[in-house]
């Protein structure tokens, strides 16, 4: 997190809360817009943060939040543009993702003007903006064949990548999409924008919780600390001038606005428990022997919870089920 002047600094002449009755959907929710750089705004409020660039060429969007919130981000966005939105990225598909896909992807208007891309058209939605992801979430949002798709085809992505590294040009800044293959799930992507130096990280960082890691899609823990290193390697702090804390901006998944400093301290983190998982692994402790013994104990106050979703419980176990699925 940031250091509280800093982040002071931020809100102090950034932060537009959107309330009134533009930007409050059937939700009824309040978001937060926050400007982070001169073309690019956090929303706040709607599920998973979201993040998006503004520039002559449309608006990028990184994740839409959840269903209920859609009309709200939609508003939200255009009320500080009045340019088109072009693309939709998702860094998962999980659904307070991936949610508002359809309305936000609607509200814009695709860059191509013909049938451009393999799979589904680009005129698909009938010219809407572009939803990309890594393939992976295509597989989950639509489900396997014969069965009910989790998502309706208008949210589905429209254009997927297999690539590690997936990049575009666009707002007169390059945009790196990071394939992360086994972290929180199979599918996570992580959005790099060079010259506005902030990375959407998605749920590979949530500074609310230790990080949620879906094995039956995919995560894994290693997978989990290989993205928060990606993340630490791609962001640069303030240094050798430490006193004017600027640096590269990480938008989590969840949580608060963060920088290398805050992803090293959390890599570190889930790195040092791993590492508890796997001594008493290697002493031949059950799963729940190896609960019992409390290795996330030292973070369990900033991080853990016994009730809820995301248990700690549930956080030692995804690390044991991921670590004994590895051939030994
Ligand atoms: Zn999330």
């Amino acid at each position: 997190m940031l250091r509280p002047g800093r982040l002071h600094a931020i809100v102090a002449f950034a932060l537009l809360t959107v309330g009134g009755s533009a930007a409050q959907g059937a939700s009824g929710a309040n978001l937060e817009v926050l400007q982070l750089r001169p073309n690019f705004y956090m929303i706040a409020g709607a599920g998973g943060n979201i993040g998006f660039q503004v520039g002559v060429d449309g608006v990028v969007v990184v994740d839409s939040g959840t269903t209920a919130s859609a009309d709200a981000v939609v508003a939200a966005i255009k009320k500080v543009t009045t340019q088109p939105i072009r693309y939709v990225i998702n860094t998962s598909a999980d659904a307070d993702h991936v949610g508002g896909n359809a309305k936000v992807a609607k509200a814009g208007q695709t860059l191509f003007t013909g049938n451009g891309g393999v799979g589904l058209a680009t005129n698909f939605l009938g010219g809407g903006a572009s939803i990309l992801s890594a393939e992976q979430v295509l597989t989950r949002m639509s489900g396997p064949s014969g069965k009910p798709s989790p998502f309706p085809l208008e949210a589905w992505p429209t254009e997927t990548f297999g690539e590690p590294r997936k990049y575009m040009y666009l707002n007169g800044e390059g945009i790196e999409i990071f394939h992360e293959p086994a972290a929180h799930t199979d599918g996570d992507a992580m959005v790099f924008f060079r010259r506005s130096d902030v990375v959407v990280a998605g749920d590979v960082f949530d500074t609310r919780t230790f990080p949620v890691i879906d094995v039956a899609k995919g995560g894994s823990i290693d997978g989990e600390i290989a993205a928060l290193q990606k993340l630490v390697d791609t962001a640069i702090p303030s240094v050798p001038i430490v006193s004017r804390e600027e640096g590269t901006l990480i938008v989590p998944g969840h949580g608060r606005i963060c920088d290398q400093l805050d992803v090293v301290d959390y890599r570190d983190m889930v790195t040092i428990i791993r590492d508890r998982v796997r001594d008493l692994m290697k002493q031949g402790l059950t799963l729940e022997q190896i609960q019992a013994a409390s290795p996330a104990r030292g973070y369990t106050r900033r991080y853990g919870s016994d009730t809820g979703s995301w248990t700690t419980n549930n956080f030692v176990e995804a690390i044991y089920r991921s670590m004994n699925k590895k051939p030994q």
